[in-house]
């Protein structure tokens, strides 16, 4: 089969190439994929700047497909089925993250597309307890943006537990962004978001769905914003989605006493310090949120189903496997929100 393969550690090292068509043994599912999302975590790798990607290893770790064989443990899912799957291929089983199913905190957790060949490929295989099956009225491609979305569930409902009501501020309008945007409105929040000048195709797409203020912190004054909105009080949370430690000190400058910052992006290195001040004098709670669980999947996929939120509008190209790259160099240069690989033609 057809797949796009990071041969070494490095800056690039990615052929696309022809490799063996992975087996269904044991636990696990065959699927032939539909779409396979670029996250940024697959930019690093290309980059060679993700220290959790083992290659040679196939990228790819947000996808949808059809189930083609199942090995001889599987019990639910079938030959025929449309699907999505959790990025989680193992896990220990015995620590205490693993018991109470956080699976995402579980630190021998292999990854699909990391630790083991995944999905920007013709076919990858997946355990049949990480395999979802989708609602007749979710298509595919939507479907392949679950994990994201499943990732602005976890942040929003089950970090950051939004509700109706509440304003809150989101910095960083890219893929993750966006998510969470949706996800907190789906919640009857208002919702703000935060960018810099070059976001301004990234805002629109966040206002036309449901974004209620979008903020060009270059042109404009976020902290008068805010407090025009909330009575001079603040926001009740702040998602930080775009890695920049003076965005998080924006954010923790923003948010109300006793208010929430929910920290999603990653910071480079060398760091500046963080305002800790805030934090102790405004009884902050300043939280991570690390990718997703169970239970955020089964959440995102209820939201799809109901319609509530439309992942599937953030996406602004879809290119087939054999031209990857030029996705991926329209993602490093900034362009878009979401680029999408089709992975096998026709499948709907
Ligand atoms: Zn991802
Ligand atoms: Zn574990």
């Amino acid at each position: 089969m057809k797949a796009v393969v990071k041969t070494e550690v490095g800056f690039d090292h990615m052929v696309f190439m022809d490799i063996p068509e992975p087996e269904a043994t044991g636990d696990l599912v065959k699927i032939k994929i539909a779409y396979s999302g670029i996250c940024g975590t697959d930019l690093h790798a290309f980059r060679g700047t993700y220290a959790s990607t083992k290659p040679p290893v196939v990228l790819g770790h947000e996808f949808s497909g059809i189930v083609t064989a199942v090995g001889p443990d599987v019990k639910r899912i079938k030959v025929g089925d449309r699907v999505t799957s959790e990025t989680t291929f193992a896990t220990c089983g015995k620590c205490a993250c693993c018991r109470s199913r956080d699976y995402n905190l579980c630190s021998n957790r292999k990854g699909i597309g990391t630790h083991v060949n995944g999905s920007m490929a013709q076919y990858v295989v997946s355990r049949e307890e990480s395999v979802h099956l989708l609602p007749d009225n979710v298509s595919l491609l939507s479907a392949s943006l679950l994990e994201p979305l499943a990732c602005g569930v976890h942040a929003s409902i089950e970090k950051g537990n939004v509700g109706k009501g509440d304003v809150v501020c989101v910095f960083g309008v890219g893929a993750i962004g966006q998510m969470v945007a949706q996800v907190c409105k789906s919640q009857g929040a208002t919702v703000i978001v935060a960018g810099i000048a070059s976001d301004v195709e990234r805002f629109e797409i966040a206002v036309k769905n449901g974004a209620d203020r979008a903020v060009d912190q270059t042109r404009e004054d976020l902290a008068a914003i805010v407090k025009e909105m909330t009575d001079g009080e603040g926001v009740d949370i702040a998602f930080e989605c775009s890695g920049a430690v003076p965005a998080a000190n924006a954010a923790l400058a923003i948010t109300r006493r006793k208010g929430r910052v929910i920290q999603m992006g990653v910071f480079p290195e060398p760091k500046e310090p963080i305002w800790t001040d805030l934090i102790l004098h405004r009884e902050l709670c300043y939280m991570g949120s690390r990718s997703q669980k169970p239970s955020s999947w089964r959440t995102a996929i209820q939201l799809l189903e109901a319609g509530t939120v439309i992942p599937e509008k953030i996406v602004t190209a879809v290119v087939s496997l054999e031209n990857w790259r030029e996705a991926f160099d329209a993602s490093i240069r900034g362009e878009g929100v979401k680029g999408v690989i089709c992975c096998n033609e026709g499948m709907e």
